[in-house]
């Protein structure tokens, strides 16, 4: 058999570095020193989860494929990075998979992947544990193609038998597997946002959208998986913030089981290398009835937010 496309290569190997990721994440929090530091300010903070998924996520996928750009959440020292953070496992079954024709002869030099270590920081520091996710998301020709969200404290809540995280993934054109999916309550209007980055924008947004019910929670990666598993019908969030590496794999995801993730004036991410990083004019994401949320949007709320 001739041997796996290299897009299921890159794949089947996040899978299992997202893995290891997640173990840092729970070792990192049992461990009980957070070494927290902020960044921008007091919402914007990193810990020393982030930082060493960070080293872990980069060093192990760069060692694999030394042409593909990859581009981190964290700026960090380039020092060396010890071998024990290292991961070259795959999974097996991801690489059974055939490729979507469309992307089977990607080389690496094509590549771009998007890596956030740990989205949800501000409630992994506060012991809001299932807010949290490592996502690796993988572009080509400026679109999210495919992605990892691993969850690492899926289950937290369940008991001392349930097994502890999980991890989600999708390539366009094949679909997205490792959770049910499942839809919204139908004729309810339930809408997802962020809990620690709100402001009066994102507040007015969400008014003129005349939900049922808000529910506000940390992370992206967490409020894409509020969609696909039916919790919420919309993730509505009108303020720059939202960065390239929060969207990548969660819209890779979420555009492989017909899903749609835009800014909040309708355009969508680009992810070629370039790129800005800041989505500046927000996010607007739904698995269906898109057009229902986004002609929904006032337009002064639009006018305020400049991609
Ligand atoms: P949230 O929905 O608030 O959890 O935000 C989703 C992602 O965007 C997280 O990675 C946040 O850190 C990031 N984010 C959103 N708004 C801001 C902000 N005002 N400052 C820094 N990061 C932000
Ligand atoms: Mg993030
Ligand atoms: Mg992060």
């Amino acid at each position: 058999m001739a041997s796996p496309a290299l897009l299921m290569r890159v794949v089947a190997s996040a899978y299992s570095v997202a893995e290891k990721a997640a173990t840092i994440v729970r070792n990192v929090m049992s461990a009980g020193d957070l070494g927290i530091v902020e960044k921008a300010g007091p919402n914007d903070l990193q810990t020393k989860a982030d930082r060493l998924v960070q080293m872990s996520i980069c060093a192990s996928l760069a060692r694999k494929f030394p042409k593909v750009t990859i581009i981190g959440e964290e700026e960090l020292p380039t020092d060396d990075v010890t071998e024990d953070l290292i991961e070259d496992g795959h999974c097996e079954e991801i690489l059974k998979k055939p490729c979507p024709a469309q992307y089977t002869g990607i080389k690496e030099e094509e590549l771009v992947i998007w890596v956030d270590p740990l989205d949800g920081t501000k409630e992994y520091t506060e012991g809001l544990l299932d807010h949290v996710t490592v996502l690796i998301g993988i572009a080509y020709g400026g679109k999210a193609i495919a992605g990892v969200i691993n969850q690492p404290y899926y289950n937290y809540e369940a008991g001392a038998n349930a097994v502890l995280g999980r991890t989600i993934w999708g390539v366009l054109g094949m679909g997205a597997f490792g959770f049910q999916l499942t839809e919204a309550p139908a004729g309810k209007h339930i809408v997802v946002t962020t809990r620690s980055h709100s402001n009066a924008l994102v507040n007015e947004c969400i008014t003129a959208l005349n939900p049922d019910h808000v529910i506000r929670v940390g992370g992206a990666g967490n409020k894409v998986i509020q969609l696909i598993e039916g919790k919420a019908s919309a993730y509505v969030f009108a303020s720059p913030g939202c960065k390239k590496w929060d969207t990548c794999a969660p819209e890779a995801i979420l555009h492989a089981v017909g899903g749609k993730i835009t800014d909040i004036r309708g355009n969508s991410f680009q992810y070629n290398k370039e790129v800005k990083h800041m989505n500046s004019a927000g996010v607007l994401a739904t698995l269906r009835n898109y057009d229902y949320y986004a002609s929904r949007i006032p337009n002064t709320v639009k006018e305020s937010l400049v991609p």
